[in-house]
């Protein structure tokens, strides 16, 4: 039977093109199906969202051939600052000092914007002869067969691949109609996302304050401007929203602090809710889930791309590999290599983004001064500060050949 292409990739956000590039850079064919038209994916506005791009992830891109067209938009994260605060009292004077002299390999990661990463992977996509885009599509049904999976468009087209792939975001209608459970729960905080101009440089570095009602994280863009992502609780991020712009600098302003001088909005503002959803499974014969269809965790950690574009260089090099072999690439058992590649590190991250969140969102003096002190021995302990920034820096488990820099 005539198969559309290799693979099909449901969901052309960052993880479907990335998936695609890397497939394609060992020779497998793809369709990416995505609802929203090309062009309204490609805009140069920015939607608020900035990635803190751990190194790995950097390697990683730089192998694709991505970074090229990105990394003068991007600002090296040199250090990160993380503490405990409290509105109008600033941050604890004791915080940890992750800073970037102490591994070998560089900076931990990068800041870029969405719009710049989104823009350089859909040119590369087009600009790939292995690649096939199709949007505005919907995808209406899908039905995994012995030899393939058929993917049914809302106007009737029907797509046929080896293996059916779901990168389409935290409501996967691809483990829905897999009938792929979710496990999960709302955070019941929203984020409150925009940037910052300031009067003072920011040195690359990153800082994380740890608020009552939530985290305050202050990241390092090209320029001096800062992105800032807010975790309020639910109700108090709507009344914050709502809020006019000069109103919203003064609620915002006792929270940052002054250590960067005067700050000034730049840009819209956005605020989205937070919520932890977690697929119960990773694969199933010819169907596999990446990125926010397999898992979608707080944003504090800023860690969910990174932990996506880690699924993808895991599974791009399962299916290369699998190829290589003349393995049946949709093939239970070499689907399931990647499930339990990637199925650890998920549920690691996912749990200890769970467990920070609710230590530090919180107001009780006694796991305050838990915190404080807690936050004081890492910052004494070298080994224990070294073993952060490695995590950070994405160098930790067992990595797969695109992220240690290696062509697959
Ligand atoms: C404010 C904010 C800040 C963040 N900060 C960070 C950070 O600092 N670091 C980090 O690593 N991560 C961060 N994240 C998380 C990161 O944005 C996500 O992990 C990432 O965008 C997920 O990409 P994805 O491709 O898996 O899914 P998505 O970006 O959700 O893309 C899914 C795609 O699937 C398409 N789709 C869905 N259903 C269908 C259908 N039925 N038919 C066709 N197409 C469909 C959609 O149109 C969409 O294009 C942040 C997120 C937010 C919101």
């Amino acid at each position: 039977m005539k198969m559309d292409a290799d693979i099909l990739i449901v969901g052309g956000g960052l993880n479907g093109p990335a998936l695609a590039l890397a497939l394609a850079s060992g020779g497998l064919r793809s369709v990416i199906i995505d609802a929203v038209p090309l062009a309204t994916r490609r805009k140069p506005a920015f939607d608020g969202r900035a990635y803190a791009l751990s190194l790995t992830t950097v390697r990683m891109l730089q192998v694709l051939g991505i970074w090229g067209a990105v990394q003068a938009e991007a600002q090296p994260m040199l250090d990160i600052k993380v503490s405990d605060g409290k509105p109008f009292e600033g941050a604890s004077a004791l915080h940890v000092h992750f800073d970037h002299n102490e591994i070998a390999e560089g900076p931990m990661g990068h800041m870029l914007e969405d719009r710049f990463l989104r823009r350089a992977l859909l040119d590369a996509v087009k600009a790939s002869k292995l690649i096939t885009q199709i949007a505005p599509a919907a995808v209406a049904a899908q039905e995994i067969l012995a030899s393939h999976a058929e993917v049914t468009l809302a106007d009737g087209r029907v797509l046929r691949g080896r293996v059916l792939v779901g990168c389409d975001g935290r409501r996967s209608g691809v483990a829905m109609r897999a009938g792929i459970a979710r496990t999960g729960h709302d955070y019941h905080q929203s984020g409150l996302v925009c940037a910052v101009r300031h009067e003072k440089p920011h040195n690359g570095v990153a800082y994380q304050q740890f608020m009552p009602s939530g985290p305050l994280a202050i990241l390092p863009l090209k320029g001096d401007r800062s992105a800032i992502v807010w975790t309020e609780t639910t109700t108090r991020a709507a009344l914050i929203a709502a809020m006019p712009d000069r109103e919203f600098m003064a609620e915002l302003r006792p929270r940052f602090g002054d250590f960067l001088g005067k700050i000034k909005l730049v840009g819209k503002r956005f605020s989205y809710p937070l919520n932890l959803t977690v697929a119960n499974e990773l694969t199933q014969a010819r169907l596999a889930l990446v990125g926010d269809a397999a898992h979608g965790i707080h944003y504090l950690a800023g860690q969910g791309l990174n932990l996506g574009l880690r699924d993808v260089a895991a599974l791009a090099e399962v299916l290369l590999d699998a190829a290589r072999r003349g393995e049946d690439i949709g093939n239970p058992l070499v689907l399931a290599r990647y499930g339990r590649w990637r199925g650890v590190d998920t549920a690691t991250l996912t749990a200890s983004t769970d467990l920070i969140n609710k230590l530090f969102s919180n107001d009780n003096p006694l796991l305050r001064a838990g915190r404080v002190a807690g936050l004081g021995v890492v910052n004494a302990i070298p080994s224990a500060r070294r073993g952060f920034i490695r995590e950070a820096a994405g160098l930790t488990g067992d990595l797969p050949r695109l992220l240690r820099g290696l062509a697959i």
